[in-house]
C-alpha cells in the first residue's frame, strides 16, 4: 500500500449533474468542447456574486469592498466585478487599462505597488486615480508629473506600519519592507504632500495575505484604524479614504478552515465606529483579491498518459505549472501541498486509486497532485483544480517549455 498524504474535505461550491462537475450549469464535458481545448480557467460568475453578497452582509453598511485586480484580472471579470463592488485596486498601468474600460468611476480606483514607472504614474495622474504613494522619490516624481500636466494629483500614503500580521501566508507591512512609507516617516511625507500642493486623500495599509484566522485579521485592522487615528494631527487635509488592506484567505490544503468573516466583521464595525468619531467624512475600505474571486475559478486539464513505475500511478496531464504555478507549489508555497483536485467527467465513480498528477514539462517540479485518492482516471479524463480563480492564469511563467497556452471562460 502507498502511504497517502491527508485528504481534502469535498469541494462543494459547483453542483455535479450525474458523473460531471458544473460550471454556470454546464457540465464540465459539454464546457470543455464549447471551449474547444484543454486545458482552461473557467471562472463561473454567479459564484463570484453570491460570495460578494454574502460578504456584505457579514461586514459593516458603511465598508467600501474594493476589488484587488491582480488576484484575477481577466477583463471579463473585472467588468464582473465592476458592478458587484465599490472600487478596484490595481498595480500597474496595464491593470489600469482594464479597470478603465469598466464603468467603475476613476475615483474609486486606486493604483499601489512599489517602483511606479513615471510614465505609469502620468497615465495614473491624467486618469484621476488616486495614486498610494510608497517612496519619497515617488512623491516627487508624482509632484514632478502633476505640474507638468498641469493636473493635480490624487494621493493617499501607503504606510508601512510598525506591526505585522500574525499568521498571514504572506507578510506585506512590518519590519523594513520595499512597499510603503515607514509609520515613523509619515509627518514629513505629510508635510511634503501639503508643501507640493498634491490632492491629499488619507491612507493605505495593506499588512499581508492569505489569512485564515479571525483574530490575526481584527488585531491588524484595528491597529491599522488606530494608527489612522494617531496620524490625526498631521493631515494637510481632513481623511477621504483610509484603505484598511484585508488579507481574508480561502482554505486550500487539509486541516484549512475556511475564514469566520462574521467575526471580522463584527469587530470591524466597533473599530469603525471610533474611527468615524474622528473622521465623519471618511471612507474605510478593504480591498480583497483572493477571497472573492479564489473559489469561483477551476483549472482543467486533460490525461495525455497514465503509466505504472515502481508500484505508483502516474497521470499525466496537458497542463501543469506553467499555466498553474500555485497548483505545483512553487508559488511561495515552503512545503508542498496539494490542491483539491477531482476528476471532474467521474464525480460519481466510487472506486478511488492512489495517483500522482504530474504536468508535461520536463522538471520534477510540474506537480500537480501528489499521492491523491481519486476515481481511477483513463486517457481523455478531465483533471479539475479546485480553488483556482485567483493567482492562477497570470501568476504563472506561461512561457516555460513552449507548451500551448490555456484558455480561459467566465461562464
Ligand atoms: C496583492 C494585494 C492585494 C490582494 O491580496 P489578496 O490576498 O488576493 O486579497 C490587496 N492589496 C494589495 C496592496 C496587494 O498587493
Amino acid at each position: 500500500m502507498i502511504k497517502t498524504v491527508p485528504q481534502h474535505p469535498p469541494m462543494t461550491q459547483f453542483p455535479v449533474k450525474g458523473n460531471n462537475l458544473t460550471v454556470g450549469g454546464i457540465e464540465l464535458t459539454r464546457l470543455a468542447a464549447r471551449v474547444g481545448k484543454t486545458p482552461f480557467y473557467a471562472y463561473d460568475r454567479q459564484l463570484i456574486t453570491d460570495r460578494i453578497t454574502e460578504l456584505r452582509r457579514q461586514m459593516p453598511d458603511e465598508l467600501k469592498i474594493h476589488y484587488a485586480m491582480k488576484a484575477n484580472p481577466m477583463p471579463a471579470v473585472v467588468q464582473h466585478m465592476a458592478a458587484l463592488v465599490d472600487g478596484f485596486d490595481l498595480a500597474s498601468a496595464g491593470e489600469m487599462k482594464v479597470a478603465l474600460d469598466t464603468p467603475m468611476s476613476a475615483e474609486n480606483i486606486s493604483m499601489a505597488g512599489p517602483g511606479k514607472r513615471p510614465q505609469e504614474l502620468m497615465q495614473a495622474v491624467a486618469a484621476g486615480v488616486t495614486i498610494n504613494i510608497e517612496s519619497f522619490h515617488e512623491l516627487e516624481t508624482i509632484a514632478s508629473v502633476s505640474g507638468q500636466s498641469g493636473i493635480q494629483a490624487q494621493v493617499a500614503v501607503r504606510i508601512n506600519p510598525a506591526f505585522e500580521l500574525k499568521a498571514s501566508g504572506m507578510k506585506m507591512g512590518g519590519g523594513p519592507k520595499q512597499f510603503g512609507i515607514d509609520e515613523e516617516l509619515l509627518p514629513e511625507a505629510l508635510t511634503r504632500i501639503n508643501e507640493l500642493n498634491l490632492d491629499f486623500k488619507g491612507f493605505h495599509i495593506y499588512s499581508g495575505s492569505q489569512n485564515l484566522k479571525a483574530e490575526a485579521i481584527i488585531e491588524a485592522q484595528q491597529k491599522s484604524i488606530d494608527l489612522a487615528i494617531k496620524l490625526s494631527d498631521y493631515h494637510p487635509a481632513p481623511i477621504k479614504k483610509l484603505n484598511i488592506g484585508g488579507g481574508y484567505g480561502i482554505p486550500y490544503f487539509p486541516g484549512e478552515t475556511p475564514l469566520d468573516t462574521r467575526q471580522v466583521g463584527d469587530a470591524l464595525a466597533k473599530a469603525m465606529a471610533k474611527f468615524k468619531a474622528v473622521n465623519p467624512q471618511a471612507e474605510v475600505i478593504i480591498e480583497l483579491g483572493r477571497y472573492l474571486v479564489g473559489e469561483a475559478g477551476i483549472y482543467v486539464c486533460q490525461v495525455l498518459d497514465k503509466k505504472i513505475s515502481r508500484g505508483q500511478i502516474f497521470l499525466m496531464v496537458n497542463g501543469g505549472l506553467h499555466h498553474h504555478l500555485a497548483a505545483s507549489g512553487n508559488f511561495g508555497q515552503v512545503i508542498r501541498k496539494n490542491y483539491p483536485v477531482a476528476i471532474g467527467n467521474k464525480m460519481n465513480k466510487p472506486e478511488k486509486e492512489t495517483v500522482n498528477i504530474v504536468g508535461p514539462l520536463c522538471t520534477p517540479l510540474d506537480i500537480l497532485a501528489d499521492k491523491m485518492d481519486l476515481p481511477a482516471a483513463e486517457i481523455g479524463d478531465l483533471v479539475v483544480i479546485y480553488q483556482s480563480g485567483a493567482y492562477g492564469y497570470t501568476a504563472s511563467p506561461h512561457q516555460f517549455l513552449s507548451q500551448p497556452e490555456a484558455e480561459q471562460v467566465l461562464v
